[in-house]
């Protein structure tokens, strides 16, 4: 699609999770991505350590999961401010955490991306923008020689907390400063403990050391009311002394591969959109890293814009589309920045903080209010705001089994190409007629639900509907209730407002 003005449809700045995930995206979809980075190659450094339920889903959706969870190790828990959750009782096939370091995550997503056609630019740092009517154009910067413009309809910016791109688009970026200092070094230690040791409370601040892969720990530390500067570096040696003080050892630690500094600030940025320029994963939000949710989102918001913005792209839907990324995404990131805020409250050392974390372990026996906070920490139960009331529109499409003529199918294996499906349970006729006008953008699958009722979170059960249609994103932008023939206005509303007018309109 990149017209003759242009050198690509989309830039991307930021070949991290979040890149990575809308490069696949975009490229599913026909477009043409450059994606740059400002790093000269992969560090094989990790901040997180592995992903949640929803994440494993929309690669599930997309047949890339297997290759994860080969590299993975499954846990059928999650935690808030380290307070345990029982992952098991949660309705998806993949009740559990998915263990596997940020750099594994990244390699796998960028091997996909490399087959489909993304080649990520590296010592590629993004220094200015220029927006026009119909492009925006790109100052990339780099060795001599390797300097350049490049002119594309858009640019996303997923190039982490500190941004250039959302600086450069002039979006505020409020929220609180931090109050803790956390470190975290991956090193080798002569005398580690027994097993792994998580959030260890004690009267400076709490400490972890988990052995994520043989032969090296990773030792994380937090400290209160002493805020780092964030420009000073972190020391190896500022590390074994924040531990010494909370744990009164430092277990042997040496040889250190990594240390880093990280905090509870929270900020989002005002606006996701300015023009032709876009934010998603860090670079649009900031928070304390517990309960592991900054990686998951940044890949959700990439699934979620990845498919309106192609339609954008390719002139099937007006640019208002890209508006309902800021207003589907933005509030999903605000209640992250909420939920973590209260979980460093958490962390606080001192006996009101331990009566209360009691307290909420009691209530987290039961088991409503365990499969509250994790349908939230895996975002599982999102659903975005919709016209219409059927209790499935707007939440994740079941991966329910279905009987089609070509045998049994779940329905995630329908969204392996990032299109958008109109599924019809019903064998009504009525339904392919109405979306006629919409053929070149919507697969129309006939089929049966294997079973009579589908899963609606958190746990209820409602009877199989007669017709759904389905986002790329996995998300139910309309559906005709069990039983009642389906309302071609209703359709009509949907497949316009998503997908763009009908081809004949
Ligand atoms: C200690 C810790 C533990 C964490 N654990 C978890 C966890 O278990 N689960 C979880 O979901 N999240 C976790 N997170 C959060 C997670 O690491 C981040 O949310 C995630 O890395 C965000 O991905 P991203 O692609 O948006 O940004 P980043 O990973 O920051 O990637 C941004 C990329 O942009 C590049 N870049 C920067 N500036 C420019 C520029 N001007 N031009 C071009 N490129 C540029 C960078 O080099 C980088 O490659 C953790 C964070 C920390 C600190």
């Amino acid at each position: 699609m990149t017209d003759m003005k242009t050198d690509t449809d989309v830039v991307i700045a930021g070949a991290g999770p979040t890149g990575l995930m809308l490069a696949c995206e975009l490229r599913l979809a026909g477009v043409d991505v450059v994606v740059a980075d400002r790093l000269a190659a992969r560090t094989g450094e990790s901040r997180a350590g592995g992903m949640h339920a929803r994440t494993m889903e929309v690669l599930d959706q997309r047949g890339v999961l297997d290759r994860f969870l080969a590299a993975g190790t499954p846990r059928p828990i999650g935690h808030f401010s380290g307070l345990w959750l029982d992952f098991d009782q949660l309705e998806t096939r993949h009740p559990w955490s998915l263990m596997l370091l940020q750099s594994h995550i990244e390699r796998l997503l960028e091997e996909w991306a490399t087959e489909l056609g993304v080649r990520v630019r590296w010592s590629s740092e993004v220094t200015g923008i220029r927006q026009h009517d119909s492009d925006v154009e790109v100052e990339v910067g780099g060795p001599v020689g390797l300097r350049s413009t490049l002119r594309a309809r858009y640019l996303v910016g997923c190039d982490g907390g500190r941004s250039a791109v959302r600086k450069l688009a002039g979006i505020g970026f409020p929220g609180t400063p931090a109050t803790v200092t956390a470190l975290l070094g991956d090193v080798e230690l002569a005398d580690p403990p027994a097993e792994s040791l998580f959030m260890q409370r004690r009267t400076g601040g709490d400490f972890s050391v988990f052995a994520f892969e043989p032969g090296w720990y990773r030792v994380v530390t937090t400290e209160h009311d002493r805020v780092a500067d964030p420009r000073e570096p972190v020391t190896f040696e500022e590390l074994r002394e924040s531990l010494l003080r909370i744990a009164g050892t430092d277990f042997g630690m040496h040889s250190p591969r990594w240390v880093s500094r990280f905090g509870d600030a929270a900020r989002q940025a005002e606006r996701y959109r300015e023009g032709r320029v876009l934010l998603a994963g860090d670079a649009a939000h900031i928070h304390f890293p517990a309960g592991g949710q900054g990686l998951n989102m940044g890949v959700q918001d990439a699934v979620n814009l990845g498919w309106k913005l192609a339609s954008v792209v390719h002139g099937r839907a007006p640019e208002i589309l890209l508006d309902s990324y800021h207003a589907e995404r933005y509030p999903v990131a605000e209640r992250v920045l909420h939920n973590t805020r209260a979980q460093a409250a958490l962390t606080r050392p001192g006996p009101q903080t331990d009566a209360l974390r009691d307290v909420l372990r009691s209530l987290l026996e039961y088991d409503d209010v365990n499969r509250h906070l994790g349908g939230m920490i895996t975002a599982l139960d999102l659903r975005y705001p919709m016209s219409d009331d059927h209790p499935l529109t707007g939440r994740r499409v079941p991966d329910v089994e279905l009987k089609t003529g070509d045998g049994r199918r779940r329905v995630f294996e329908l969204l392996r190409a990032a299109r958008p499906v109109l599924l019809d349970l019903r064998g009504d006729t009525a339904l392919a007629a109405t979306a006629e006008g919409w053929a070149d953008r919507v697969d129309l699958v006939e089929a049966r639900s294997a079973a009579d009722h589908w899963p609606v979170w958190p746990v209820d059960e409602i009877p199989a509907p007669a017709a759904l249609l389905i986002r790329p994103d996995g998300h139910i932008a309309w559906t005709a209730h069990a039983g009642a023939t389906p309302d071609p206005a209703a359709l009509r509303t949907a497949l316009t407002a998503w997908l763009g007018p009908a081809t004949a309109d």
